[in-house]
Order: structure tokens, then sequence, then C-alpha cells
């Protein structure tokens, strides 16, 4: 069996193991200490956002930014239908239901005529939406100047689901910083890990402040446990925060790579027929956390996503399909949704390629080689 290629592993710096040492030495194996208040700091420093809260995942942060802007049961909240499950399930959690908003062409993220669209639809039937969630996919990111134009016509608040984008930017502002709040993970496929976690940030503090203490079980100022809400065990461990700070020493260099892999990828593949990727909107950058192509069935002479992941999967080398859409998904069937047919089109020609920092460039060039094999044979029957 050929050496497994993944589509994105963990890649330390070097400098992780001292942090956690550190937290050992020190005995902070507990869910606050000095290196979840270093890392906070990082983030900070990172994205420019005024205020971190470092949290146990992504998915806690979205939980609890849907939370502070008071999102309850019988609400409804408008999120992008291409993404991970991970966006649409919180609103659930809170009793509310998701309002599906397809996506466009050139970020391949939420469509700001269709979310517009749908807000003066939901009002008109009753109910005006309590937020907005759109998400960066694969890093690149949402169009913030007009969804944010939108929602402040409306008066709904942002909530930015970047989990996958952190160091992307549009005119050099980093995606997680446009909404009310944005959210960040650091799960282990991710362009940085913790080995899990997560972190919410803000320009404003109060929502970063209130997101610490629901996150460490709403205790009130007490000597006793005296608790006037419900709370949650959200909170980062200084252990894993402690990976976080190496990390974050890396993060630059780790942005480079998946870029020049994107790179690489579309040198040595664009020429094939009906091959696609996803080009930067001007003033746009992607992190380009995983390089996604997309392969036109009608020009790529029989070769489609599917028997080009397939024989990858022969390969011993992991691709996926694109994010399939949370209207398409047994679980969100029923949700309201605005459709134009972009992201089903997308999930059914879509592949993820292998896209982690620490690919070497013969695993790389086993990727492409695999993929023009396929095309190439496909062509030569043709
Ligand atoms: C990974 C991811 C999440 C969830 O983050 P976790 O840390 O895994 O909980 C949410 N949204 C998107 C788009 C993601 O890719």
């Amino acid at each position: 069996m050929k050496q497994k290629i993944w589509l994105s592993s963990p890649h330390m710096g070097g400098e992780e193991f001292n942090f956690v040492k550190d937290a050992f030495d020190t005995n902070w194996i507990a869910p606050l200490g000095p290196h979840v208040n270093g890392f906070e700091r990082d983030l900070e420093a990172f994205t420019g956002s005024g205020h971190a809260a470092a949290l146990s995942s992504g998915t806690a942060a979205l939980h609890l930014g849907l939370i502070m802007l008071g999102v309850g049961p019988g609400d409804e909240v408008i999120c992008q239908s291409f993404t991970f499950s991970a966006t649409a399930n919180p609103i659930v959690y809170l009793g509310a239901t998701p309002v599906l908003v397809d996506s466009e062409p050139e970020t391949w993220n939420m469509c700001p005529e269709l979310l517009e669209q749908a807000i003066k639809d939901r009002i008109a039937k009753g109910k005006k939406p309590k937020a907005i969630m759109p998400v960066h996919l694969y890093g690149m990111p949402a169009k913030m100047e007009q969804i944010t134009t939108i929602a402040a016509r409306y008066e709904i608040p942002v909530l930015e689901d970047a989990a996958e984008a952190l160091g992307s930017t549009i005119n050099g502002k980093k995606a997680g910083t446009f909404g009310a709040m944005g959210v960040l993970s650091f799960n282990g496929n991710k362009i940085i890990t913790t080995s899990g976690g997560g972190a919410l940030i803000s320009d404003e503090e109060h929502f970063i402040k209130q997101a610490r203490f629901l996150a460490t079980q709403a205790r009130d100022l007490a000597p006793h446990y005296q608790h006037s809400q419900i709370g949650y065990n959200y909170r980062l461990s200084n252990v894993s925060a402690g990976i976080g700070r190496g990390q974050m020493q890396v993060l630059p260099d780790r942005i480079m790579k998946r870029r020049s892999i994107f790179n690489f990828y579309l040198k040595t593949l664009s020429n094939l027929p009906g091959i696609g990727f996803l080009p930067e909107p001007f003033g746009y950058s992607s992190n380009r956390w995983l390089t996604t192509i997309t392969i036109d069935p009608n020009k790529a002479k029989g070769t489609t996503r599917e028997t080009v992941r397939l024989l990858l999967e022969e390969e011993n080398i992991e691709s996926r399909p694109l994010w399939k859409p949370m209207h398409l998904q047994p679980v969100f069937k029923n949700c309201p949704s605005y459709v134009n047919g972009i992201s089903e089109k997308l999930f059914n020609n879509g592949l993820c390629l292998p896209s982690g920092s620490n690919l070497t460039q013969e695993s790389l060039d086993r990727v492409t080689e695999t993929i023009a094999s396929i095309f190439n044979k496909n062509a030569a029957m043709a």
C-alpha cells in the first residue's frame, strides 16, 4: 500500500511542546490559566479584533454567539446553506429555525441578492430573522461588504463563521471581524489546531466578557456557587491553549504554504479539460485552507468528480466532495430555503484536494499525476 496522503492533517511548528510542558511544570492543567489568556492575546493581535474568548470548539463559539444575539425558541436565523452542519446545528440547539440561503458563484458563499430576498420574505411572513450567518468556506471570504450593508439596512446582526478562514482578508481586513462577532475553529483538520478548540472574536468587549462568563457555567459573583442564568462548560483548556500559542507562531507560514499548494495545483491541473478553480475576487485573499476543484462533466470527456475521487482513494489519497448544502440534508429538509442551484451544482461537481501544509512535493506530484492519468485515459478512449 502506498503511503496515505491526508486531506489536511495537523502540522506542529516545534514550540507547542514547550508551552504544553510549561502547563505541566506549573500544574495549570485546567480550563483556565496563563496560556488561555496568552492565546487570546495572540488571536487579538493576529486578527485585529479587539477581544477574543478561547473556547472548547468552533461549534461552542457559534452556540454562544447566537445566545448573545438573543436567539431563542421560535426565532429564525438566516444561515448559509453551503456549509458544514456545525454552522446550522447551534440554531436548532436554541429551538430556533435555520432559514437557508444559497451561494453566489464568485466566492461560493452567501448570495447577497438572495439574502435580501429572504429577509424581505421572512418579514412579509411576519417574522424578522434574529441573525445572519455567512460562512467563509474553504478560506474564501464571503462578500462581506454587501452582506453587512444589507444586514445594517434591516438592523439584523451578523455572526460570521470564519472557522475555515483564519488569516483570510478582504482589503487587508481579517475574516471574522466584519460582523458583530466572528467564530474561529482549531479542530484537528483546520489551518492551525489545538487538537480541538475554537474562539469567539469581537470588537465589542461586552460580548466577549459575556461569552467567557457563559462558558464557565455562568457563575455569579458570590463565594458560594450562585447562578442567575443557564451556563455551559465551553472554555478551552490551558494545555490545549499551549498548543495554540505554539501554532500562532507559525500561522503566517502555514497560510503561505497552503496558498502555494493552491498555486501548484492551479499551474499543474488547469489545462485539463473541464477543470475549474476558484480565483480570488479583487481585494480578496484566501488562506486556501483547502484547494477545491470543479469538474464539468460536459467538458471533461467522461471524467467526473466521483471517478477522480475513487481513483485517488485507490491510490490511498484522501479527497472529499464539497460540502453537501444544508437544504439537501435530511435533517434540515423542512427548513425554509432560498436557493438558486449554485451550491447543489458545486456539491455535484466539486472536490477538495489534499492541502495540508506538511505535504511534500513528492506527495503533491502523486496527487496531480493521478488526476492527470484519469483525464488522459478517458481522453484517449473518447
Ligand atoms: C470546523 C467548522 C466548524 C466547527 O468547528 P469545531 O471546532 O469543529 O466545532 C464550523 N463551521 C465550519 C464552516 C467549519 O468548517
